[in-house]
């Protein structure tokens, strides 16, 4: 299925009581269109005295990309994650980094989610243990799931890290 703001905002609406406590106010939603990109979230910065830490968040889905429920489901809390790091003034090593990490890991642990870095080539089932191993994750997940995987299906190459999702 296609994305499409009302069906976007209220996963929103939902995702935000349900996973981050409901505190990160609505942001403006629009659909866009370019190469290789699923989402993004793009906001602007207030200074550090700010009432409010930053301003203008925007979540873009594409309006191209064919979404089953759970992919939009994964791909949104992955902005919201993004959206919570920003919002909370809380400091990362990267736009994905460990801090990105530990929350997504958690929610696909917690919540059976599927929360990708790698959204522009999604691996269905297929979780992004490469990233795990570099940033030194172990979960439960990973244990059993080393079992099974080949690294090499994972490796990042130049074309995929174009893709990542913001
Ligand atoms: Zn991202």
């Amino acid at each position: 299925m296609k994305a499409d703001v009302n069906t976007l905002t209220h996963l929103f609406w939902d995702y935000n009581k349900k996973y981050f406590g409901n505190v990160l106010p609505t942001p403006y939603i629009e659909l866009f269109d370019m190469p290789g990109k699923i989402a993004r979230f793009e906001y602007h910065k207030n200074g550090n005295k700010a009432k409010k830490p930053i301003r203008d968040q925007i979540i873009y889905f594409s309006k191209t990309y064919e979404f089953n429920e759970n992919t939009m489901r994964d791909v949104m809390v992955h902005e919201m994650i993004h959206y919570y790091i920003a919002w909370n003034r809380i400091k990362d090593n990267g736009s994905h980094g460990r801090k990105f990490w530990r929350m997504a890991m958690d929610f696909n642990e917690k919540y059976g989610l599927n929360i990708q870095i790698l959204l522009g080539t999604p691996l269905p089932d297929k979780p992004p243990c490469f990233f795990n191993k570099i940033l030194g994750f172990v979960t439960r997940w990973y244990g059993s799931h080393t079992t099974t995987c080949k690294d090499e299906e994972y490796k990042v190459t130049r074309s995929q890290s174009n893709k990542v999702t913001k």
